[in-house]
């Protein structure tokens, strides 16, 4: 991946830079990540929050995961764009949506979350490790 990777969301009120490569990635088939994207699933990776500095701040929509933690969803005010994403279980990191990098072709998915509550419509790369629930680190 090339450095530094960059993106934002539709309506360009949010850029983001991230100076790290991604630590890991993968898609998350939890409802709530359903209900977030209105499709199957959330493909999103993790980066160290101090390497990642962002114009604008999205507004945060907080809710509890499964696991028990504080999961912040941050979109664009103005356009709804789903970019950026914290969870209480790693406050170091920052989970940024795959399809909101200026170049999404990088994104490399080495995990799917969640697939309890798949999708029968929602297909996966199968070859990828698969976990019911959150994965095991
Ligand atoms: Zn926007
Ligand atoms: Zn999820």
């Amino acid at each position: 991946m090339s450095k530094p990777i960059s993106g934002g969301c539709a309506c360009g009120a949010i850029r983001y830079e991230c100076a790290s490569e991604p630590v890991m990635g993968g898609h998350c088939q939890c409802r709530d990540c359903q209900r977030h994207t209105g499709a199957g699933h959330v493909s999103a990776f993790v980066v160290p929050r101090t390497a990642v500095k962002v114009t604008s701040r999205p507004k945060y929509y907080e809710s509890r995961s499964d696991g028990g933690n504080a999961v912040r969803r941050g979109f664009c005010p103005e356009c709804g764009s789903s970019v950026l994403a914290d969870n209480s279980g790693m406050p170091d990191m920052v989970y940024i949506m795959a399809a909101s990098l200026d170049d999404p072709s990088i994104f490399k998915p080495g995990v799917v979350a969640y697939t309890a509550s798949a999708q029968p419509w929602d297909y996966i790369d199968p070859k990828l490790p698969a976990f019911p629930g959150m994965p095991k680190m």
